[in-house]
């Protein structure tokens, strides 16, 4: 093990190379450009090896297309579900489009652009969604436009449109079978524009998944509407990629075993309470169980459960998987629980810490 005093996110160079080859591949054969969305994925340590991969970035804030515009560099697109007055001039001076959320952000705010291509986002009423918290065409969604007429009143004045409303899809049947219905109802709309954007939640790089299938399907869309494809992966990007690495703290049972360790799942891996998941730990093989837990008084503050191969003892290490997308970007101070720091393994094995959090970071997120 490495010499880093726990709690750490680690991110593996060679894991992300994966991902990043099959992004590769996905471009060069769909003729698509690839953005990173932010929101998932902000660990900026790591742009130096995913901008050779990846066309840019898309935000949701103005911090998060200046990160991409300072950070990451390539095309940048700006994105917000509302801008403010006081962003917008600044908001375009650090992207190359800005896609607007609703027609009446549009008409506020397109003549700021400054010539520099302008976006709807199209909400086409239909998704693949698991959770209803994250489905983007939800009833009463204030998610971009979707009415037809609308839309083609204002379609002079737009360059492209951004949809997104996939999440975690590994299906490409069903990704495909969401778009012909895009196709159908907005096809009018479509062939005026210039560029589409599909965004994020199509987990082409899982495993299994029928890269080739999609490459064919982006490049045929793209040819009927003759549009430039844009792919906003988040997750896609990074899974597979990071763990949290923790130590045990303390060891207990309360009908079954318990571990816990120097983290949290509130603070450091939230969406796992949001969407009431479970992280990958421990070994397929091992004989003992324990459910690793987390140090806040949160009664629901577990990571999970898994086989050791041995006992685990005070002062074991523990790697909790798939803690790359929205686990750094949400990490916060619920309990004044020490932040984990930020290490990135290398591809020949070595450790490089690139963040430590300290009191004194905690104090300034308060007053
Ligand atoms: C969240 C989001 C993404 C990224 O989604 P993933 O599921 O992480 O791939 C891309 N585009 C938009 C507009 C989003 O809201």
């Amino acid at each position: 093990m490495h010499n880093i005093p726990t709690p750490y996110y680690l991110i593996d160079k060679q894991a992300l190379q994966r991902n990043l080859n099959i992004i590769d591949y996905v471009r060069e054969h769909s003729g698509a450009k690839v953005l990173l969305a932010l929101k998932c994925f902000a660990t900026w340590s790591v742009f130096d090896m995913m901008r050779k991969h990846m066309d840019g970035t898309t935000s949701s804030s103005l911090y998060e297309v200046k990160l991409g515009y300072q950070k990451f560099g390539g095309e940048t697109h700006a994105y917000s579900v509302a801008y403010a007055d006081h962003e917008i001039q600044e908001v375009v001076a650090n992207c190359d489009k800005i896609i607007f959320n609703s027609i009446n952000q549009l008409e506020r705010f397109a003549q700021y652009a400054k010539g520099k291509p302008v976006g709807l986002r199209l909400n086409p009423g239909v998704s693949v969604a698991g959770f209803d918290l994250a489905d983007p065409a939800r009833r009463f969604s204030r998610l971009g436009e979707g009415d037809v007429e609308r839309i083609m009143a204002v379609i002079d004045r737009i360059d492209g449109v951004m949809i997104h409303n996939n999440c975690e899809n590994d299906d490409f049947n069903r990704f495909d079978e969401l778009l012909a219905q895009v196709e159908q109802r907005y096809g009018h709309v479509l062939e005026r524009l210039n560029w589409v954007s599909l965004g994020g939640g199509i987990s082409f790089t899982a495993e299994g998944y029928q890269v080739d299938a999609f490459c064919r399907r982006l490049r045929e869309f793209a040819r009927k509407y003759g549009v430039q494809v844009y792919l906003e992966p988040g997750e896609a990007a990074v899974r597979h990629t990071s763990t949290l690495e923790v130590s045990v703290l303390d060891i207990g049972y309360n009908g079954k075993h318990l571990a816990v360790v120097d983290a949290s799942t509130e603070a450091h891996m939230l969406d796992l309470l949001i969407y009431r998941e479970t992280a990958p730990l421990g070994e397929a093989e091992g004989e003992h169980e324990y459910m690793v837990c987390g140090k806040t008084c949160l009664a629901g503050d577990i990571f999970g459960e898994g086989r050791f191969s041995r006992p685990l003892q005070v002062g074991d290490r523990i790697s909790i998987g798939d803690a790359a997308g929205y686990t750094m970007v949400k990490k916060n101070w619920f309990n004044g629980v020490n932040m984990p720091s930020i290490a990135v393994k290398e591809a020949d094995g070595s450790v490089r810490l690139v963040r430590e959090f300290s009191f004194d970071d905690y104090v300034n997120s308060l007053s």
